[in-house]
């Protein structure tokens, strides 16, 4: 299985052997955003329940989910996080999410949920708690995929989204909670005001997930290490500007959550061309490949495996070993990992 199944730079399709192998490789998912993976599918069962802003028939919602620029993208979100009001619609969007993964064969997800953003449109965090954890017992039982949480302070709210993530997750902390996160802008919100939350997030036992280097340079990852414990990072995408910082990375066995498309459409990187992920690989850091907010950036997981593949010419065997270093770097437990492993491994082997 570990001839070449395509040509280097060749084309990769819907019906490519690579996309094929990569549709039935069992993956996890490590770095995407629960209100960033609604499919227009979910948004328009939401547009149906709250009419009004967003449109629910087919072709008006398809005109508004083409993916034109980043500020359509804040628009597309903005408008989802809108349709969000209820726990229902929580749960519905979360146990949706899950189907969508499901059909990827995506078998662990550690989503990054904003539970700030949904409590501040009106939602109790009881409520939004249960929301989750009902859709997650049902997802693993109806659909096989098991799913576990970060919670996400959005950078942009500052110390008070901080605050109220942190005791989000430590008073009313659901049961699959693992990760504590930072997203938002790096640029004007200094990591230093989030010191006290990640230690006390990480006093808990929760692992610490920011995102880093994303649209600033090498410096916010060594503060996301050196500040905020750092176990992955988000992106990380500017550390190829600092040899230091990489040889730190692959020493230490630090992840880079790697999501090539995102890179492209936020403007993180200039052309896929010039995707630091091979960079990455050479100096012997710890890559795993996801999606972020697959819809609005118009991929998929697949997908991004599919650009993986081009990016760092990989064949059958390579693919599975990108799946096994998602596995490997996830917070799954272990009895699911072992799972997965084998999955994999019986896969890649035929
Ligand atoms: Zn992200």
């Amino acid at each position: 299985m570990s001839e070449r199944t395509t040509p280097p730079g060749g084309p990769t399709g819907p019906t490519s052997p690579v996309a094929d192998f990569v549709a039935g490789l069992p993956k996890a998912e490590l770095h995407v955003h629960h209100v960033g993976s609604a499919s227009m599918r979910i948004v328009g069962e939401l547009a149906e329940r709250h009419p009004g802003t967003v449109p629910s028939e087919p072709e008006a919602l398809r005109a508004f989910y083409e993916f034109r620029d980043f500020a359509h993208f804040i628009e597309v979100y903005l408008a989802v996080v809108g349709l969000i009001r209820t726990p229902e619609d929580v749960r519905l969007l979360t146990y949706e999410v899950a189907r969508d993964l499901a059909a990827q064969n995506v078998r662990y997800a550690e989503l990054t949920c904003t539970p700030f953003t949904s409590t501040q449109q009106g939602i109790a965090i009881e409520g939004y708690t249960e929301a989750i954890e009902d859709a997650r017992v049902a997802a693993e039982r109806d659909l096989g995929v098991v799913l576990r949480w970060i919670y996400d302070i959005p950078g942009e709210s500052g110390v008070p989204a901080a605050d109220a993530t942190l005791r989000y997750a430590l008073d009313h902390g659901p049961e699959a909670l693992v990760g504590f996160g930072l997203g938002g802008p790096e640029q004007g919100v200094p990591r230093e005001w989030f010191v006290p939350h990640f230690e006390q997030a990480r006093a808990a036992g929760l692992h610490s997930v920011p995102h880093a280097g994303e649209t600033t340079g090498p410096d916010t990852v060594w503060d996301a290490l050196r500040l905020l414990g750092a176990e992955r990072i988000g992106h990380g995408t500017s550390s190829v500007h600092d040899p230091a910082l990489l040889a730190h990375l692959a020493e230490r066995a630090i992840p880079l959550e790697v999501c090539p498309t995102s890179n492209i459409a936020t403007r993180a990187v200039a052309s896929l061309e010039e995707h630091p992920l091979p960079r990455f690989v050479e100096a012997g850091v710890v890559i795993t490949i996801n999606s972020d907010d697959p819809p609005m950036f118009d991929t998929s997981l697949n997908r991004e495996y599919e650009v993986a593949a081009e990016l760092l010419d990989l064949d059958e065997l390579g693919l599975a070993h990108l799946a096994q270093a998602a596995v490997a770097s996830s917070f799954a437990p272990d009895d699911v990992k072992r799972r997965l492993h084998d999955e994999i491994t019986a896969y890649a082997a035929g």
